[in-house]
């Protein structure tokens, strides 16, 4: 633990500093080193007997892996953290340390599609059948709730659509029925949501994104408070699906800087955002801190930030203005994932896989994930973009 000298706490920017590191455990050096390793030596025969090691085997834990979860429970103030090689492994990993055969559970339509893929396509194989609900329920969920229910997975904003969930109505509805909350928290970070704290049981976090910072890794973090950690850690070294060191090292170094991009990533995202809300050709924008998107009112109570992903419903447009705009566009790439440096756009359709609720905007849905350009130049590359579209329209 990080502790100031006096009993106030540290802020997170201060924890984000000095959290998990003991550089005169190595020589002064600031950084946790990269520990690469499967086998660990024990110094004599009752050690091994006793399993009397720090470290005992490399898929049980290194003093690199260690550093990261032990930085990321103090930043999500939870119980304790495993870590995953990618961000669905971690969604994963914490629905099956909840579920059993029999179970049924109840997902957000607007989860991650991976998320929903499989809870359809491999926990039905292994009899847990999901019922997808529409993410503007709160208490209301309760109607949903069935004898052999175990999990209430939400994920707040929703992937592509952002809508703001209504975490304290479900949380205090699962409470009372006994039931295991499962909170996607990619998109605020725990700097920005505190999910623990409003008592979700099991964070999901896909590192991935803005932990790492630089699209330059994949890695997937599950916090636990202490009524589900050891279960999550025990279901953890069963599946010994643990990431690569390289990797945790990069998601260590992504960590010391994560709130000065994370409030970048903010402002970078609202001026675009706004600027977008003007624009002749955008219909809608979905950004939860406008203020005239849906759900602004229970973002503004339950988080403390937004980060700069966010969506827009073009107006009625052809196919070939809409690729006409995406093509000449200079500065956003086109791809999958977000969070990084550079500014990204991405096209989306959610009306094949949604079921709780329909997905019908008139005109195309772009998301746009906003880097760290310049936000004048992002703006002249979008501007540029629209002149495209117009002309081939
Ligand atoms: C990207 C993403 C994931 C999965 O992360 P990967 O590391 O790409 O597997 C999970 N949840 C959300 C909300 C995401 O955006």
């Amino acid at each position: 633990m990080t502790k100031s000298d006096e009993s106030r706490p540290l802020k997170d920017r201060t924890k984000l500093v000095h959290a998990g590191r003991h550089p005169f455990e190595q020589h002064g050096f600031i950084n946790t080193p990269v520990y690469r390793g499967s086998t660990v030596l024990y110094r004599s025969y009752a050690d091994l007997v006793a399993r009397n090691a720090k470290y005992t085997y490399g898929t049980h834990g290194t003093p690199t892996t260690d550093a990261l979860e032990t930085a990321w429970t103090e930043i999500t103030g939870a119980a304790g953290t495993v870590l995953a090689p990618s961000g669905l492994s971690a969604v994963a990993l914490a629905l099956l340390t909840v579920v059993k055969a029999g179970d049924h559970i109840l997902v957000s339509d607007s989860v991650y599609q991976p998320t929903r893929s499989f809870c359809e396509r491999f926990l039905t194989r292994i009899g847990v059948e999901t019922t997808f609900y529409d993410p503007w329920l709160g208490e209301d969920i309760a109607s949903l709730i069935r004898p052999n229910t175990s999990v209430i997975f939400l994920e707040t904003p929703g992937s592509q659509t952002f809508e703001i969930q209504d975490v304290p109505a479900i949380v205090a509805v699962a409470a009372a029925k006994g039931l295991c909350t499962i909170l996607d928290n990619t998109w605020a970070t725990p700097l920005f949501f505190q999910a623990h704290g409003f008592g979700v049981d099991l964070v999901v976090e896909a590192g991935t994104k803005y932990l790492s910072g630089h699209a330059d890794l994949l890695l997937g973090l599950v916090s636990a408070n202490a009524r589900w950690f050891p279960r999550l850690h025990a279901t953890f070294d069963l599946f010994a699906n643990c990431p690569g060191p390289e990797d945790v090292f990069l998601a260590l170094r992504g960590l010391r800087s994560l709130e000065l991009r994370l409030r970048e990533a903010e402002r970078q995202g609202l001026a675009l955002a706004t600027w977008l809300v003007e624009r002749p050709e955008v219909a809608r924008v979905l950004h939860p801190a406008l203020p005239d998107c849906p759900g602004h009112a229970i973002w503004k109570r339950d988080f403390r930030g937004s980060s700069g992903l966010f969506s827009a419903f073009l107006k009625p447009t052809s196919q070939k203005a809409l690729a006409a705009f995406l093509d000449g566009l200079k500065l956003f790439g086109m791809g999958y994932s977000w969070g990084g440096y550079e500014s990204l756009v991405i096209p989306f359709d959610c009306s094949s896989y949604r079921s709780a609720t329909k997905f019908a905007p008139e005109g195309p849905a772009l998301r746009f994930s906003i880097g760290l350009e310049d936000p004048d130049d992002l703006k002249a590359d979008l501007a540029a973009g629209f002149e495209r579209l117009k002309a081939a329209g």
